[in-house]
């Protein structure tokens, strides 16, 4: 036994016990003739103190230690005198007898505590000693208590965790796939799965009617701030249900991971809000109902009077930033420049300033008498002290970038604390998405998603109108403004599948040829189903009160892609070019 406990445990109950711990060198400091060593393991940090006039052999070796040497250490548990209440083992410390050196380590690169020293690139390329620190140490910790939360539960209901291939055929999640040439088969690629749907549907067909899965998904995307190319969904199916019977089982699973992993209780049931409402009244179809700030439509109040950049607008719409009236000139520049970036893009801003003084103030006095805009104040419930930003031109386009510079006010108001959470479902999503450009319809979710039964009618019609107003059968899980998850009722009938193939232009012979498996399955009993999949990486960060995903995953990837740590992607030789018969293209 290399250690009787760990550097976590020990407190002034265990006074005069003798203990061997092993771990981490933190940090030595000399002082008045002792040497005092802080040890570390993943439990915690315990005091070491050497004695200068302890056996000088002892005393040599704790001379010697540097950081992050590994040791073991054994000796008396005393009660500290100057006790440091910020740590569990603050009121002891261990009175050395014994050290012994289990391996040296060379200076690390930057600090290993709590907040390090190191930049972000420095700690990505020692990602084993920045694992060493407690903020990545807990965010890890997190992740595994909710993945066993999340077994626990779907294990309670009944649910399979099944494997499926990651060497497979391209998969219909609308993202570019990462592809694996099969040397035993010249020519020919499998695709790593975006997500195991088709599999999952094919096990309903199979009838494990209750499937889940824990599982790596693979997309080859630009990665925008918060997205890995390689990421984990917990991937679920089931069979015999109708929405209803999908969202109460995952909002169970749900609170039942809130509840044992951060003791938070959420609302029961949890809220629903149509696509259509989180539009109009948000802008965004994963609103951030932890405030208010909701969006509202002004199109008629302010047209006619002769302002023709309203008069032009299909939509007109504002927030209420409240207590904003303060803003100054300054400020309100600022933010006017802000919304014209392009991650914005809007064409320019308009305020209503409510001032202290009960006067109004507006960037459009010119064209509004103050009773008119008034009137606007009290469309939006504004009071003194409030600020009205207006925005305007397409309607949907519009709606978006109010909704993004509401979230924008509600950063910068503070009203958006990481530790409230405020779940919620989105349903009757549109089925699909006309496509301008293209000329085409796509899913919005995936092919495979149902329309709403109600709406079959509008689904087998021709008309471009009647497609665009069936609802899909789909629901999304949104958690303080981001999607954790998302999934559907599914198509379960052959002849819907092939419409849907239809509608979205794929013709018989490219449904055949990328989709032939699950028609032809289709064909032999397919049980109605339905299912959904949650980012897992999102899921953790958002328990754990951040924003960024890459400190709950182990070994995660940089923007670029790249794992800086182990330099990957990289070259492969000539010969195993040859054998997987590839040629680069790539001017060196
Ligand atoms: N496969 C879908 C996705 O990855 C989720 C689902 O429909 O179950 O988004």
């Amino acid at each position: 036994m290399y250690r009787s406990k760990t550097c976590g445990e020990l407190r002034l109950a265990d006074k005069g016990k003798t203990v061997t711990l092993a771990g981490w060198v933190q940090k030595s400091r000399k002082l008045g003739g002792m040497t005092f060593i802080d040890l570390r393991d993943r439990y915690g940090i315990t005091q070491l103190v050497i004695d200068g006039a302890a056996d000088p052999q002892l005393v040599e070796i704790a001379e010697s230690l540097g950081r992050e040497f590994v040791i073991q250490a054994t000796g008396e548990v005393l009660e500290r005198q100057s006790k440091n209440p910020k740590i569990p083992t603050g009121e002891i410390e261990i009175k050395v007898q014994k050290i012994n050196i289990l391996n040296k380590s060379v200076t690390p690169p930057f600090t290993i505590e709590e907040n390090s020293d190191g930049g972000e690139d420095l700690r990505a390329k020692y990602r084993y000693l920045d694992l060493r620190r407690p903020p990545l140490q807990r965010a890890l910790a997190l992740r595994h208590r909710l993945a066993q939360e999340i077994r626990t539960y779907l294990d309670g209901e009944g649910f399979m965790e099944i494997e499926t291939p990651y060497l497979i055929k391209s998969t219909p999640e609308g993202a570019r796939d990462f592809v694996v040439p099969s040397r035993m088969n010249p020519g020919q690629f499998y695709a790593l799965p975006q997500s195991p749907q088709t599999f999952k549907q094919l096990l309903m067909v199979a009838g494990y009617d209750r499937y889940f899965q824990i599982v790596r998904c693979f997309r080859d995307e630009d990665l925008r701030a918060d997205r890995q190319p390689e990421f984990t969904q917990i991937d679920c199916e089931m069979a015999f249900v109708e929405q209803e019977d999908v969202l109460k089982t995952f909002e169970g699973m749900m609170r039942a991971m809130f509840k044992n992993a951060v003791g938070v209780d959420i609302p029961n049931p949890l809220p629903r809000m149509s696509w259509y409402d989180a539009m109009d009244n948000y802008g965004s179809d994963k609103p951030d109902i932890r405030f208010g700030m909701k969006i509202h439509e002004i199109t008629k109040q302010v047209q006619g009077v002769g302002f023709s950049v309203f008069d032009s607008a299909e939509y007109v719409g504002a927030i209420n930033a409240e207590g904003c009236a303060e803003y100054t000139r300054k400020q309100l520049d600022e933010l006017t420049e802000w919304v014209k970036r392009p991650q914005v893009g809007a064409k320019g801003l308009v305020y209503i300033k409510l001032n202290p003084d009960g006067s109004i103030k507006s960037s459009v006095d010119k064209f509004y008498t103050p009773e008119q805009l008034k009137a606007i104040a009290d469309a939006l419930e504004a009071k003194t002290g409030d600020l009205i930003l207006v925005l305007c031109g397409p309607k949907r386009k519009t709606q978006t970038q109010l909704g993004v510079l509401r979230i924008e006010m509600g950063n910068r108001l503070g009203l958006r604390d990481p530790h409230v959470f405020a779940p919620l479902w989105i349903v009757d999503f549109p089925l699909l998405e006309w496509s301008e450009e293209d000329g085409r319809f796509y899913a919005m979710h995936h092919p495979f998603t149902a329309p709403k039964p109600e709406h079959e009618k509008w689904f087998y019609s021709d008309k471009k109108e009647d497609l665009e107003r069936v609802c899909a059968n789909a629901y999304d899980f949104v958690l303080n403004g981001s999607e954790l998850g998302g999934g559907s009722i599914r198509i379960h009938n052959a002849d819907m599948q092939k419409r849907m193939f239809e509608v979205l232009g794929i013709g018989p012979e490219e449904a055949e040829y990328k989709f032939g498996f699950i028609i032809h399955a289709f064909q032999y009993g397919a049980p109605p189903h339905g299912g959904l999949a949650f980012g897992f990486d999102r899921v953790c960060a958002l328990f754990g009160g951040q924003e960024t995903i890459r400190d709950y995953i182990a070994f995660p990837k940089n923007n670029q892609g790249r794992d800086v740590m182990i330099d990957s992607p990289s070259k492969i030789d000539q010969v195993q070019m040859d054998e997987l018969f590839l040629a680069s293209t790539v001017k060196e």
